[in-house]
């Protein structure tokens, strides 16, 4: 377990480490006879080794360039509101999205919907029709644990991957906070369930070098991706502490610490069917091939979140796969905090931890629809983690 400290009691122990570091620089024969400190910091070590990786999944993140479609179209008699291309923040927006299409859906006047897709989309708007009085069924060709979502990180992301910087325009600006603040809201309310569906976890930004050392990416020549977090939700992001080598027990490493949301995304897609079920939901596995098929629906107000799929049913190309792979590794209880180091990420998922090759920039698996497991990528990012545990730390 990581030790409990008190605030200041953290800050003492980085005073101290700073002072030692000063010290070291002049005087190299006192080291031996200096005390020593003992980190304030101890996180108790991931066991991190490839014999304890369970499964590797590959999926692909159905990310467009302008955004998620959130736009309505009629085919034959059918009204279709989409809710999809969410990128990599689809769980993160799915509750703020979701409400706008069910708004949209609503206004259509019916009250027996349908939802296409039973992903973090489909389930999000099919709970929400339920609780503006439709009644609903979801038809969808795989079903949890079998869905693109049940493969993703499971952290607040609501702005991975989520469109490119030049498409995000004041108007998308608005509607992406919109989203962002009442999916986080809602999230809320999810908090202390039993199985923690969704719990607040410390992470950890992990670097050999001091923040005024770390050199500068090479250029990239590609249009950036949005960041908006920052200057939009700024607000909803807690303060960071840092932590220098000696104020901890990862070596000599500079750490920032900050409060992550994460879900645990077994228990989190169990109660949201659940609820659907309870709530007296109806689901049909049904495969569409063309937009005309969904004519066979008995309901004439239709979702469709359908994700990468919609590529496919709605013959929309501007949905472009990015694939990203995760290590799932035999769960460890008593591991309650993430990293990042050198290109990997670590979520202490309940449900099995999540090692994450991620690479240098957004670009990582962009336009990459393998979906062939790379076990030696899989290997280097667990063996990436371990290196922060490796004894020559102590
Ligand atoms: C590696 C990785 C990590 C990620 N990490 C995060 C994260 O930490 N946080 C976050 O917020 N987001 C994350 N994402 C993004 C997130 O997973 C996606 O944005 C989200 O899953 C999209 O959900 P969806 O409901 O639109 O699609 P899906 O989950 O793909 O669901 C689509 C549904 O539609 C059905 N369907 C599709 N086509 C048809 C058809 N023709 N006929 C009938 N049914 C059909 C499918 O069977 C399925 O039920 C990650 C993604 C990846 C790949």
């Amino acid at each position: 377990m990581r030790e409990p400290i008190g605030r200041r009691q953290l800050l003492a122990g980085a005073g101290a480490a700073l002072l030692l570091g000063g010290l070291e620089g002049c005087t190299g024969t006192l080291s031996t006879q200096r005390p020593r400190i003992e980190p304030s910091l101890r996180l108790a070590p991931v066991r991190a080794s490839s014999d304890r990786i369970t499964r590797i999944t590959v999926c692909t993140r159905p990310f467009r360039a302008q955004g998620p479609r959130l736009d309505t179209e009629t085919v034959g008699s059918k009204f279709i509101v989409h809710n999809y291309g969410h990128g990599g923040s689809g769980w993160s927006l799915s509750w703020g999205s979701s409400a706008i299409a069910v708004r949209k859906a609503m206004a259509s006047g019916e009250r027996e919907m349908a939802v296409v897709g039973c992903g973090a989309l489909g389930l999000t708007s099919a709970l929400l029709l339920q609780r503006n009085g439709a009644r609903v069924t979801i038809y969808a060709k795989e079903l949890p644990p079998n869905v693109r979502s049940s493969l993703a990180t499971g952290v607040w992301s609501p702005d991975s991957r989520i469109c490119l910087a030049e498409h995000a325009t004041p108007a998308f600006k608005q509607s992406w906070a919109d989203m962002a603040r009442t999916s986080y809201e809602v999230y809320q309310n999810f908090l202390g369930l039993p199985g923690a569906p969704v719990e607040y976890i410390d992470t950890y930004f992990v670097s050999d070098e001091p923040p005024s050392a770390r050199g500068r990416r090479a250029p990239d020549t590609r249009p950036p991706f949005a960041e908006l977090q920052r200057e939009l939700i700024g607000d909803l992001i807690p303060q960071s502490t840092d932590f220098a080598p000696g104020s901890h027990s990862l070596g000599a490493r500079y750490l920032r610490r900050n409060s992550l949301m994460m879900f645990n995304l077994s228990a989190y897609t169990r109660l949201l069917l659940g609820d659907f079920i309870a709530n007296g939901g109806k689901i049909e596995i049904a495969e569409f091939h063309t937009p005309d098929d969904l004519r066979k629906l008995r309901e004439k107000t239709l979702i469709n979140a359908t994700g990468f799929g919609a590529r496919a049913l709605f013959g929309d190309k501007t949905v472009i796969p990015v694939r990203g792979q995760l290590a799932r590794a035999i769960p460890q209880p008593d591991i309650d905090y993430g990293l990042f180091y050198k290109g990997v990420s670590f979520v202490p998922r309940r449900d099995g931890l999540v090692f994450q090759a991620v690479g240098e920039s957004d670009y990582y698996g962009f336009d990459d629809d393998t979906a062939v497991p790379d076990r030696a990528e899989a290997d280097r990012a667990v063996t990436t983690i371990a290196q922060l545990f490796e004894r020559s730390n102590a």
